[in-house]
């Protein structure tokens, strides 16, 4: 846990999120300023800066938040599928600096990256 990292509050219910699942290892929120009308996001309470910083000690951990994205898609109401987006790095369009899965669906998805 780290004193000043925004998604540590969260996870930590210092600030206050609208919840989409925690246990003891993650935690799931709804984004703020949603891109879709699905849009929530799945951290881990470790913190971990961005998945540059990940280690084969955090793979068991990994695997986990992988596999429970599908779950917390479908319990959402994503019955036709989901896009899940890890910015990481400055590089990678990361803003907040806690390792965190984007799953973003229902309306329309555009394409991944627009091509000019
Ligand atoms: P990033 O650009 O780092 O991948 O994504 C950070 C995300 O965190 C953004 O989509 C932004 O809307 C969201 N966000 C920033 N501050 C807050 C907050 O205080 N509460 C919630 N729920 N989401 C936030
Ligand atoms: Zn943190």
């Amino acid at each position: 846990m780290s004193d000043n990292c925004l998604f540590c509050k969260i996870a930590r219910g210092e600030i206050p999120s609208r919840k989409v699942y925690e246990d003891e290892e993650v935690f799931a929120f709804h984004d703020i300023n949603p891109v879709a009308p699905v849009h929530f996001m799945l951290v881990p309470k470790l913190h971990l800066v961005s998945l540059i910083d990940a280690e084969e000690a955090h793979a068991a951990l990994l695997g986990k938040m992988l596999l429970l994205v599908p779950k917390l898609a479908k319990e959402q109401g994503l019955d036709n599928g989901f896009r899940m987006v890890i910015n990481s790095g400055k590089g990678g369009g990361q803003e907040v600096f806690h390792l965190h899965i984007h799953v973003i669906g229902g309306g329309n998805i555009p394409p991944m990256v627009k091509r000019s």
